[in-house]
């Protein structure tokens, strides 16, 4: 009897973490897909670097994101290639949508947020078709997390293994007229966030403490207005430890 009741429980707690898994995954589960990367990834440095566009004419901040980026990350990257917008096919921009009450629910508006994943896919493809080092996009898509579905509106994500990142510039609009001119202000949030995810690419996931760093993790975009567009020293001396790492 005693070797039943072991049992009854062992289903039971096994019950339970599935009920836990099943509630953590959400209702996007089912749409979603394994990531497939045909290239294994041994990055070296220097590497190049591709930046591929969707949405509103934001491919036209290329020119101003290189210049900053290379201001950064000096001699880390051969070249830093535009290429372009893309495009989903309609089965690929509706696969794991999800709708979510804007403003997180102070309105009724509701706004249809595609999966990270869904991202990656298209720069793993492109980044092994282009044969480059790293790739990240910049959308005006609104992005949640494929590995958490729990976090909503991302700014950006970067995937490591992988090598690519994804930035939405969507919640980088909000405007605070007493700050700033409304544009300097949001091509400003869109350099730091794309820094921030190339440095993760780089120098890995942890984020840094430092105040003012560029790698201090952002909840909202006052969080962001209050980074610079810089590495603090702390990052600087991470970044020519990879350098020496790999002699260049
Ligand atoms: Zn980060
Ligand atoms: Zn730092």
């Amino acid at each position: 009897m005693p070797k039943l009741q072991r049992y009854v429980q062992k289903i039971r707690r096994y019950k339970n973490k599935l009920k836990r898994l099943i509630s953590r995954i959400g209702i996007s589960y089912s749409e979603e897909f394994e990531l497939i990367d045909e290239i294994p990834v041994k990055l070296l440095f220097p590497c190049h670097l591709g930046i591929l566009f969707y949405g509103a004419s934001i491919d036209t901040l290329f020119e101003k994101i290189k210049v900053h980026l290379n201001q950064t990350f000096d001699s880390f990257f051969f070249d830093i290639r535009n290429l372009g917008e893309f495009n989903f096919t309609n089965e690929l921009f509706s696969k794991g949508v999800k709708k979510e009450y804007k403003d997180m629910k102070k309105s009724s508006d509701v706004i249809k947020m595609h999966p990270t994943n869904k991202f990656y896919q298209i720069l793993i493809n492109k980044r092994n078709e282009e044969n480059l080092g790293m790739i990240l996009s910049l959308t005006d898509l609104p992005i949640y997390s494929s590995s958490d579905d729990n976090i909503l509106f991302l700014f950006g994500e970067t995937h490591l293994k992988h090598r690519c990142s994804v930035v939405s510039t969507l919640k980088l609009k909000e405007y605070f007229p007493e700050r700033r001119r409304i544009n300097d202000q949001f091509e400003e949030r869109v350099f730091k966030e794309i820094i921030h995810e190339v440095g993760h690419m780089i120098i890995g996931s942890d984020h840094c403490q430092e105040s003012g760093c560029v790698m201090r993790f952002s909840n909202d975009v006052h969080n962001i207005d209050n980074k610079s567009l810089d590495l603090c020293e702390k990052c600087k001396t991470k970044l020519l430890k990879i350098r020496n790492n790999h002699n260049f």
